[in-house]
């Protein structure tokens, strides 16, 4: 099996399972025991804590755990619209956000509030300019992902946090991609809260992370108890904790020597293909992407048809984002960089870990190209293109 698929998820990380699995077992105790037992599950809560705030520059205090992305992009969104709700009900993002940023703000929008989702360029990048042309004076929440999921795309974090900030509006980034896998400084670059998620960085999955910068007044997302400081009700997931703390350690040990091999691959694998395969576009920015990030459209072909083909070769891949397989809306983010319909559905992700090899590369692309010839020969779209040389793609 070759898998290309760890933008989906990644495998957890051998050191990762055996600092975890004692907390499965013999450390059973719930953190907010007294007791020995309890003791130890605590400390070890507050040693993860401590791991993952130091890998974005935060204070051990403002890292809140969460089950995952989606619920810190939840209790960010929903939190911030009900402390600030009395100030205004304005609220800027992107029209290339995680559907659990997207359809919140849809929740919002349903209960009074205004959204502008802002326009991405060609490579997928949001402009700080249009950003500081949508601040309203009601505007109370800017939430603009730290890179994309799809197509790899780092955004100008730092600049949005800096206008935000200046305009004193709460700012918040959905950091899942790229929390573990590029520098990140909260402080530097202005962030009031980010989320992550242990299963993106060789972490368990179930687990993630809310920073809340201290001071900002973000109320209870699950009420019930008094864990996370009063702020995340419910028993801790002390396996789940435990193992995202050895991730993110872990995380900040390798990212240099694991983003400059995957920088490397990746490279490797754009520059084969766009040399080897006809009609096809890099969908992303050049450089300002993801080390592990690959994302073809190939016009004329079916993502999806191309993704069983490979899967029957043990390919493991994606058509774009993970959530929306099976359903056969285009991707949200493919239609904002400006592809038309057809060409959004001709897209594979390939999103690589630093232990893949270059014989595997090398494997994928001959799948890949001997799967969209395959695929071009049956398309009705090619037998016309070819037919008409018609000017209908960005080929
Ligand atoms: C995976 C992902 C999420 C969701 O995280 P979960 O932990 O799976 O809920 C949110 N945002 C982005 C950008 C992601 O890639």
């Amino acid at each position: 099996m070759i898998y290309l698929d760890n933008a989906a998820t990644t495998r957890v990380a051998p050191e990762v399972l055996e600092s975890l699995l004692p907390y499965m077992a013999e450390n059973y105790g719930n953190p907010s025991s007294i007791y020995q037992l309890g003791a130890a599950s605590r400390r070890a809560v507050s040693g993860a804590r401590e791991a993952v705030a130091e890998l974005i520059g935060a204070d051990a205090e403002e890292i809140y755990f969460t089950a995952g992305g989606s619920e810190a992009d939840n209790w960010a969104l929903k939190a911030t619209a009900e402390a600030y709700g009395n100030k205004g009900r304005h609220i800027i993002t992107t029209k290339i956000e995680h559907h659990a940023v997207l359809h919140t703000c849809r929740y919002l929008e349903r209960q009074g509030f205004e959204v502008t989702y802002l326009d991405v360029d060609r490579d997928g990048l949001v402009d700080p300019d249009a950003v500081r042309a949508a601040i309203r004076p009601d505007t109370i929440l800017i939430s603009v992902m730290s890179a994309n999921n799809e197509i790899g795309t780092i955004e100008p974090i730092a600049e949005i946090g800096g206008i935000a900030r200046e305009r004193g509006i709460v700012f918040h980034t959905d950091a899942v991609q790229a929390f573990g896998q590029i520098p990140i400084d909260v402080k530097e670059m202005k962030i009031d809260m980010l989320s992550a998620s242990a299963h993106k960085l060789n972490g368990p999955k179930g687990v993630g992370c809310l920073y809340i910068r201290k001071g900002l007044k973000i109320g209870s997302f699950i009420h019930g108890g008094a864990q996370e400081r009063n702020r995340r009700a419910g028993t801790e997931n002390v396996p789940g904790i435990v193992g995202f703390g050895t991730a993110a350690a872990r995380a900040g040990r390798i990212m240099e020597e694991k983003s400059g091999r995957e920088r490397e691959l990746r490279d490797y694998l754009i520059a084969r293909i766009e040399k080897e395969v006809p009609y096809c576009r890099l969908n992303g920015h050049r450089e300002k992407r993801l080390p592990g990030n690959v994302n073809f459209s190939f016009f004329f072909i079916e993502g999806e048809s191309l993704l069983i083909r490979l899967d029957m070769e043990g390919i493991c891949a994606s058509s774009g984002s993970a959530c929306t397989s099976g359903s056969l809306d285009p991707s949200h983010v493919l239609l904002a960089i400006g592809l038309k319909h057809e060409e959004a559905h001709g897209s594979l992700r390939l999103s690589l870990s630093e232990e893949n090899t270059k014989e595997e590369l090398d494997a994928v692309v001959e799948a890949v190209k001997k799967n969209v010839s395959l695929l071009r020969d049956m398309s009705p779209l090619y037998e016309d293109f070819v037919k008409n040389k018609k000017e209908a793609y960005h080929v």
